[in-house]
């Protein structure tokens, strides 16, 4: 990393016009944070950039807007002191650089002008404190007062001053610190393990909308559960997500032990992290086995058993999205249909794979059942090589029988071929109870593979239907 020219950093033209328009109102300005970090670790140029000067950031936002050759809005935030300039591609955020104080019931800081080395011990961590000048006569310089560069090079999370103050300061950064060390896979130091451990419970200040930007955060992260493993160990997971600590632990009775459905839930979502970008699909990996901790018996015939855990599952999807203020839309439903569903394919990959179990898979799952297979793969978490291949190549022929199945029964998003109107036509009825009982036969045959998904054949079964219900076709 030390050959990295920090000059290189700051190449992008719009580097040079806020340089200028620094010097046309006279302020130091500097580049601070995110965007230094991700340069140095060469994680590519990030989108957003943050700028503090040294006195008026509102200004310079609005002298820098003046100089861009196409007409350019600045969005200013006057209660925060910040100020936003956005271009087709990159989003500048200027504020002015300040000093903080804490009082204890809020992560809000009383605020006060201060200079560039007050703005950086105002950050939460060493590698995010980093700054380089965008003035003339220092241009490029790195300004590094805690060794930010070093712990880049080491990969660990550091905060500036004292952890104990930074977390409880603002503890939202406990949760900051988590989700760094799981993007990058850094190491979080141990005095700030401890720090974070010891104020846990302050978290109960931080709204839940933020808590859960930094869970989505972790879990679109490439290997989630370093997140949760610390989230674990600082015994914050216990307080945010009950659900999942309540899954640890393994019991024996009468010589039987389960698997502990904590760390095997772990291992599903960094499976899945492999195979989806998708965080609702990850969110459904995560809590998938939820309803397990509740449901949990022990049978003196059959062992552990966890009988309808994936129904108590998808209703404790409902409360835990709720707590959290996650949004209660269709993403909610999708995992908590993906949770109830979570065990359909795996009795198949057991088994010997049936046209019609396949199909009844289909018509349950609609138009989540790839998303269903992904989940059930990487729900194998078994360390027995032979089993570990047989469910996989089980699931194999189910995806392979899901796009045959589908491509000659078209069950996926269900009509049945023959309407309810029609049979009432046919057979002179009134709304009534057989008009039901006939589309459910209908739709149970095709199913089954007793007729096929068409209209000629349903048309036959519904005659035949009728009859047996004692109805006589008009036509
Ligand atoms: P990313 O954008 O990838 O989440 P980032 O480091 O840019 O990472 P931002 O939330 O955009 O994070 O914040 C920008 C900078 O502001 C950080 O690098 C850090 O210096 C500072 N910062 C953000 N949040 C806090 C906080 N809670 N406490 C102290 N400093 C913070
Ligand atoms: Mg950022």
């Amino acid at each position: 990393m030390r050959e990295i020219n920090p000059i290189e950093a700051i190449q992008d033209p719009i580097f040079k016009i806020i340089t200028q328009a620094a010097q046309n109102i006279g302020v130091d300005c500097y580049v601070i944070g995110g965007f230094v970090r991700d340069f140095l670790l060469k994680r590519g140029t990030p989108k957003d950039i943050d700028v503090v000067a040294v006195g008026r950031g509102i200004e310079l936002a609005q002298e820098v807007a003046t100089l861009f050759p196409q007409k350019t809005k600045v969005q200013v935030f006057k209660n925060y002191g910040t100020a936003m300039v956005k271009t087709s591609d990159i989003e500048l955020e200027f504020v002015g650089a300040r000093r903080e104080s804490y009082r204890k019931n809020s992560r809000n800081p009383i605020v006060e002008d201060g200079t560039l080395q007050d703005d950086q011990n105002r950050r939460d961590f060493t590698i995010n404190a980093l700054a380089i000048s965008l003035n003339k006569d220092s241009l490029g310089f790195l300004l590094d007062p805690f060794n930010g560069l070093q712990d880049l090079e080491e990969g660990i999370i550091r905060t500036p001053l004292d952890a104990d103050i930074t977390y409880s300061d603002d503890p939202l950064r406990m949760m900051r610190a988590i989700r760094f060390a799981t993007q990058l896979n850094f190491t979080i130091e141990e005095k700030s393990l401890q720090a974070i451990t010891r104020n846990k419970d302050r978290i109960k200040i931080i709204s839940k909308e933020r808590i859960v930007d930094e869970l989505h955060k972790i879990l679109s992260s490439k290997t989630p559960s370093i997140g949760f493993k610390l989230l674990l160990q600082t015994g914050l997971l216990k307080i945010i997500l009950p659900e999942l600590t309540a899954l640890q632990g393994i019991e024996e009775k009468e010589g039987q032990k389960h698997k502990d459905n904590f760390w095997h839930t772990l291992e599903v979502v960094d499976n899945i992290a492999t195979a989806t970008d998708d965080v609702w699909l990850r969110w459904s990996a995560l809590l998938h086995d939820i309803g397990k901790a509740p449901t949990k018996r022990f049978d003196k015939k059959i062992g552990w058993t966890f009988h309808g855990h994936e129904f108590v599952g998808s209703k404790m999807v409902y409360k835990l999205f709720k707590r959290l203020h996650m949004p209660l839309n269709d993403k909610m439903k999708f995992v908590q249909k993906l949770v109830l569903m979570s065990s359909r394919p795996i009795v198949l990959a057991q088994d010997i794979v049936t046209d019609s179990a396949v199909r009844r898979l289909i018509f349950d799952a609609g138009d989540h059942v790839d998303d269903l297979m992904t989940l059930c793969e990487a729900d194998i978490t078994t360390k027995n090589p032979k089993k570990f291949q047989k469910y996989h190549n089980n699931f194999k022929i189910v995806r392979q029988k899901i796009v045959e199945v589908e491509e000659r029964d078209h069950v996926r998003n269900f009509q049945p071929p023959v309407s309810g109107e029609e049979i009432m036509k046919i057979f002179n009825l009134k709304p009534s109870r057989e008009i039901g009982i006939i589309k459910d036969a209908i739709k149970e045959a095709i199913l089954e593979g007793e007729i096929s998904n068409e209209y000629e054949a349903a048309y036959q079964f519904m005659l035949e239907q009728g009859k047996k219900l004692g109805l006589k076709a008009v036509k």
